[in-house]
């Protein structure tokens, strides 16, 4: 698929696979989500434009490069898309941040709203939607819907593992949108849940099984 991007950078790849063991603790899974945050953020952002700044070094007058436009947004869909805010966040400090309170119907796999609070101004900003698992789609597609809805019109998702089918749905859906992932995963079972995955990234990010 054009629009997805796997990155296979070995750190994260490393860090993953310390995520997928169910013997990982809480502390240590909810760690590495954060490490590998910051490495998902600096490939999400690799294209970001520069403007040149003229700057004074301790020696010199020089003509630097800064992040040009208005500050990206964050939009960590709950619970889940918590974990990998912070370490996002840690790379960049100065981003916005939308919550988009979601949860998936354990019977209809629909995606349902419970919380929405956005910056005013989504519509000048870049938006990055972030939740770690896209299984079936449907809930980053709900996500995408309640952001373009809000007045996003340059977007992207990033997250950590995506299914065939999910990527699909969400690219039917939401062709315009990007997507970031460190794996695709062959399938879904039958609730819903990516396969090998991780499991329940909510439930090990805050121990909640
Ligand atoms: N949500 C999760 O936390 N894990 C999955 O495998 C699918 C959706």
């Amino acid at each position: 698929m054009d629009n997805v991007t796997v990155i296979d950078h070995p750190l994260v790849q490393h860090k993953l696979a310390l995520m997928r063991q169910k013997d990982t603790s809480t502390k240590g899974f909810r760690q590495l989500m954060r490490e590998i945050a910051t490495l998902l953020c600096y490939e999400v952002t690799r294209d970001l434009s520069l403007d040149p700044v003229q700057i004074e070094t301790p020696l010199a007058t020089m003509e630097a490069r800064m992040l040009s436009g208005k500050k990206l947004v964050f939009a960590p869909v709950w619970r889940a898309g918590m974990g990998l805010l912070e370490g996002m966040l840690d790379l960049i400090p100065s981003a916005r941040v939308a919550h988009i309170g979601l949860y998936r119907d354990p019977e209809t796999l629909v995606a349902v709203e419970y919380y929405f609070k956005a910056p005013s101004d989504l519509v000048d900003r870049l938006v990055i939607a972030i939740d770690p698992m896209l299984a079936t789609g449907n809930t980053a597609i709900a996500a995408i819907d309640r952001l373009k809805e809000h007045g996003a019109r340059d977007l992207r998702f990033v997250g950590l593992l995506a299914s065939p089918a999910g990527l699909e749905n969400f690219s039917a859906r939401h062709p315009d949108v990007r997507v970031w992932v460190a794996s695709v995963d062959p399938t879904l079972n039958d609730h819903g849940y990516i396969l090998p995955g991780l499991g329940d990234a909510g439930d090990r990010l805050y121990g909640t099984k």
